[in-house]
């Protein structure tokens, strides 16, 4: 099984009205590689203009393609599905390569991805309405499903492939046009995702990507134009905002999968080895560079010593290194700055007393490394404990009485997910209803699913990603009144 990519196949223009084009500017910039600090491709660098091409192609689009049949649009969406698949090693290097994630996890991305695609393909001749009459009897009441209409689409860097295509499938399915800003970090993954759906058939203008190292100005002509209807978004809560503000003057919809603050619970009757197995995947899928990893483990205190030990001892035997080459379990953070943050949270931690117990400094060499850290005794006045670590490194607060855990693990602005260990249903149900967040896992350290509906409450954000709602975010819902 290859798994390398040919760098003269990249993809590294823009994609505006079915067509690759250079930047009106002619400008690009690079894209690094963060295990080996390498430029793999310079990419075309939009700006305003290019922005408002693509918007208007995507606006001129948009009533036909809202008017496609169902079945067509599922059929895109199919084959869309079947060419990932089919090119799940090409994508998944070319992922590793910009982004760093071990090749085994980037293909779970490549997978995981696809599985929107195939989601929503079925979703899309799924859509339907409702019909009723009026109390009074004198008025039938007919509801009827329509496209928002022109989508502005922004992704992270943390899923490149796998962010783009929960986006895509389900404007795709419900008949809307897109412009698309990927993250500049990772925008090869998502260039190499649009050509498939040109290749699968996606008509001209519906899917059109400005890749920029000026998000603000490329996202900003988009929101202030007046012609987009919708913003769906995924990144940090302070750009969510940002966007959340230009979003009100046009009032577009509005999706924002925003950041979290994970709890990570284990009461006194867990069984330790699915919890330190959920810690794990919770903790270090990603490299910890997820808004669902865990960022606060909240251990009891009976059980706190064996837990402890047992996830550092897991975390010290990972293999760090390039995530191109087989047997690495962990690859590097995406760039410096993220690299300076975690090594600040853990000095600042145990400064405040937290012990390390694995773990705790930098790799020599190139790439952004940091070894797998676990930290106990971490004080509730750790910056970390009110900081996304986003990283490799997890921080253990020992807990006494249930009610304690419950309202230290609300006590934040965020509310994505959060993660409970017990072998009690009683208590499993009681923290399910009484954790503040959108998703949590039972006994399991992961929770995203195609099946299921993705998202936050709280600072975390507005709406949900998959599932049977997924499409709804995409959807208009228009009533008409019929006389009698
Ligand atoms: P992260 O911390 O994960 O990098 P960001 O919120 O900074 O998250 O970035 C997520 C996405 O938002 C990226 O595509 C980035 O380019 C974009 N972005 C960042 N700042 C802005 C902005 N001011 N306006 C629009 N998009 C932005």
């Amino acid at each position: 099984m290859s798994s390398s990519f040919d760098p003269n196949t990249l993809h590294t223009d823009l994609f505006i009205d079915g067509a690759w084009q250079k930047a009106a500017s002619g400008a690009t910039f690079p894209v690094e590689n963060p295990a080996t600090n390498e430029v793999i491709a310079n990419v075309a660098d939009g700006g305003p203009e290019d922005a408002r091409a693509a918007l208007e192609a995507a606006g001129r689009a948009q009533s036909e393609w809202g008017k496609s049949a169902p079945r067509e649009r599922a059929d895109i969406l199919r084959r869309a599905f079947e060419l990932v698949i089919a090119n799940t090693d090409r994508l998944a290097a070319i992922m590793t390569a910009e982004m760093g994630k071990p090749l085994a996890e980037a293909r779970g991305e490549v997978a995981y991805g696809a599985e929107m695609l195939r989601w929503f393909s079925e979703e899309a001749v799924r859509i339907s309405g409702d019909h009723t009459s009026s109390a009074d009897g004198n008025t039938r009441i007919m509801i009827t499903k329509e496209p928002v209409g022109p989508c502005v689409l922004v992704t992270p860097w943390n899923f490149p492939l796998a962010m783009g295509a929960r986006k895509i499938a389900p404007a795709v399915a419900a008949g809307c046009t897109m412009v698309f800003k990927p993250a500049e970090l990772t925008p090869l993954t998502s260039l190499a995702l649009v050509q498939i759906f040109r290749e699968a058939g996606l008509p001209d203008g519906v899917l059109n990507v400005v890749t920029t190292s000026s998000a603000s100005s490329v996202v900003g002509t988009w929101t202030s134009s007046g012609i987009a209807r919708k913003i769906s978004f995924t990144g940090s809560t302070e750009v969510g905002k940002i966007l959340l503000r230009q979003a009100a003057d046009n009032v577009m919809r509005s999706s924002m999968e925003l950041g979290g603050n994970a709890p990570f619970i284990v009461l006194a009757d867990a069984d330790i080895e699915k919890a330190v197995d959920g810690a794990m995947k919770a903790k270090m899928r990603n490299m910890g560079e997820a808004c669902t990893a865990a960022n606060r483990f909240f251990v009891h205190r009976s059980v706190v010593a064996e837990f402890s030990e047992k996830f550092a001892k897991k975390m010290s035997e990972l293999q760090v290194g390039n995530g191109a080459v087989a047997g690495t379990e962990v690859g590097p953070l995406i760039e410096q700055k993220g690299l300076d943050k975690v090594e600040s949270l853990v000095d600042d931690a145990v400064s405040k007393g937290a012990r390390i117990l694995t773990g705790g400094s930098r790799p020599e060499g190139p790439g952004y490394f940091y070894t797998p850290t676990v930290l106990t005794d971490v004080p509730i006045e750790a910056d970390l404990m009110t900081t996304e670590i986003f990283g490799p490194v997890a921080a253990i607060t020992p807990f006494d009485s249930e009610d304690e855990v419950l309202r230290l693990a609300n006590d934040t602005e965020w509310g994505l997910v959060g993660y409970v260990f017990t072998e009690n249903m009683d208590k499993a149900l009681r923290f399910s209803a009484e954790l503040e967040v959108g998703m949590v896992g039972l006994n399991t350290g992961l929770v995203s699913n195609p099946a299921a509906p993705f998202g936050g409450v709280k600072q975390s954000g507005l709406g949900r990603e998959g599932g049977k709602i997924g499409i709804e975010e995409f959807l208009e819902t228009k009533y008409t009144a019929i006389a009698v």
